[in-house]
């Protein structure tokens, strides 16, 4: 696991992009990557070529959804199918955590 972390670089981006997110929640679709959950806000998802990305979901505080993951894309600044698949279990469990 430390291993992991060595590459790890600080790379988010902000949700506004309407078209990129499509094209991303197309891909996540197609793919259907595994999600596992770490804890609230943190994921693991499959990636194409075997492994797991982490992904990190958190709310800015303008209210922003930000989204960071480990994968190239993301390094480019790009919306990837990890973090929608990611940001899609995270709102079903932030909306669970909400009515509880
Ligand atoms: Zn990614």
């Amino acid at each position: 696991m430390t291993n992991q972390l060595k590459g790890w670089k600080k790379k988010m981006f902000i949700l506004k992009d309407k078209t990129q997110l499509e094209r991303a929640i197309e891909k996540a679709k197609k793919m259907r990557p595994t999600v596992k959950f770490d804890h609230f806000g943190r994921y693991r998802v499959s990636g194409s070529k075997g492994g797991f990305y982490t992904v990190i979901c958190k709310k800015s505080d303008n209210g922003f959804k930000l989204i960071e993951c480990t994968c190239k894309g993301a390094e480019r600044g790009l919306v990837c199918y990890h973090a929608v698949s990611a940001l899609s279990l995270h709102i079903g469990l932030a909306r669970q955590r909400r009515t509880a």
